[in-house]
């Protein structure tokens, strides 16, 4: 039976990304060496890492004065690395899950912080509109995908300061405007590789600000410096990244992403919202993530949701438990995510509903 990977992550990648990682740990590049134990700094690594910089810039049409880093330490580490580089006096952030809590919980050891709007008393399953973003801030901080709860905010906001996103749960997933950014971020396991790298793109402009110290490893400027080898990258997961970036652009690209995503996203909120049995947590049509679809029993078939996961898990879907802060279900979609895979999940929710 074929498993249908739903996971929020680490999540289902496309499979020649992991074939061709299979393959280079067993000889990489034709050195008859593993992947494993080659040098970071042999040729063909370089060439790995020098490969993966360029197509993050060609699929996300980097303007001139962006750079591309791979870095280890997770997309939390880049919570406390942002307002290191960045935050002289006064931030902005958008509280819209637990993520971005966490975000704004390390911003504050850096300076004044401020929170313009928040969704946290309806468990975040809305994005807030209609806030004010104090003109004086440094930059305004965004959770683009909410992976827990489902939201997503998916066109480049007009703000009067310059945007830092954390795009950990739908980097290339979208075309973005890359200009209004001055920094995005992402740890690579939602929609690209392996857990263990981050990357983050970021505008040179926008460094060098500070009058802190940045320790070496947490300032941006070492890592654009050296390309990405100040100390030694996390070899495999950068491999994978560059698979999954190669199979990006053989399949169309980011618009081809989004167009597709969208296809399946809808065709799942559809089934929800006309299937007697399930609701969707998130009721703006707007602010449905196309990415993590989050759903749960109406209220007078509470009682089998139990049911409803041990069928589905018969029928091959697997990691549709949803985050125990909002309970129910949560189909992550990513970009690897078939169409099929997605017709399947709807097909075991019309089959359930059947029965019943
Ligand atoms: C998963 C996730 C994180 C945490 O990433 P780590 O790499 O585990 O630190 C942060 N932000 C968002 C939006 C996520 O989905």
């Amino acid at each position: 039976m074929k498993i249908h990977n739903f996971s929020a992550g680490p999540s289902i990648l496309p499979e020649s990304t992991i074939k061709n990682s299979a393959d280079a740990v067993l000889n990489f590049a034709g050195t008859g060496l593993s992947l494993l134990e080659v040098s970071h700094r042999s040729k063909e690594f370089v060439a790995v890492m020098d490969d993966a910089i360029a197509l993050v810039k060609e699929l996300l049409d980097l303007p001139a004065g962006y750079e591309v880093v791979f870095v280890g330490g997770g997309a939390s580490t880049q919570f406390c690395m942002v307002p290191f580089n960045l935050l002289a006096k006064k931030a902005a952030y958008l509280n819209t899950g637990a993520w971005a809590a966490k975000a704004i919980k390390e911003a504050k050891g850096f300076g004044e912080v401020v929170e313009v709007a928040s969704s946290k008393d309806a468990v975040y399953n809305y994005i807030p509109k209609g806030y004010e973003v104090p003109s004086d801030a440094d930059y305004f901080h965004i959770t683009t995908n909410n992976t827990i709860y489902g939201t997503e905010i998916r066109k480049d906001l007009d703000v009067s300061v310059p945007l830092v996103a954390d795009m950990s749960s739908d980097i290339f997933s979208r075309p973005i405007d890359v200009s209004k950014y001055n920094i995005i971020y992402a740890g690579a396991q939602k929609n690209l590789a392996p857990s263990g790298v981050t990357i983050a793109i970021v505008k040179e402009d926008a460094l060098g600000k500070m009058d802190r110290h940045i320790p070496t490893m947490l300032d941006y400027r070492t890592h654009i410096d050296k390309g990405s080898m100040f100390n030694t990258p996390p070899v495999f997961p950068v491999y994978s990244a560059l698979q999954t970036l190669k199979w990006l652009k053989e399949n169309g690209g980011v618009a081809a992403m989004e167009k597709i995503n969208i296809e399946k996203a809808g065709i799942l909120y559809d089934e929800i919202d006309r299937n007697k049995l399930f609701k969707c947590t998130v009721e703006a049509a707007e602010d449905r993530s196309i990415m993590n679809v989050c759903f749960i029993m109406n209220d007078e078939y509470k009682e089998l949701e139990k049911d409803f996961f041990d069928f589905a898990t018969s029928k091959g879907m697997s990691g549709i438990k949803g985050h125990r802060s909002v309970g129910g279900f949560r189909a992550s979609i990513y970009n690897a995510m078939p169409k099929s895979s997605v017709q399947a999940l709807i097909d075991s929710m019309k089959e359930f509903e059947a029965k019943h």
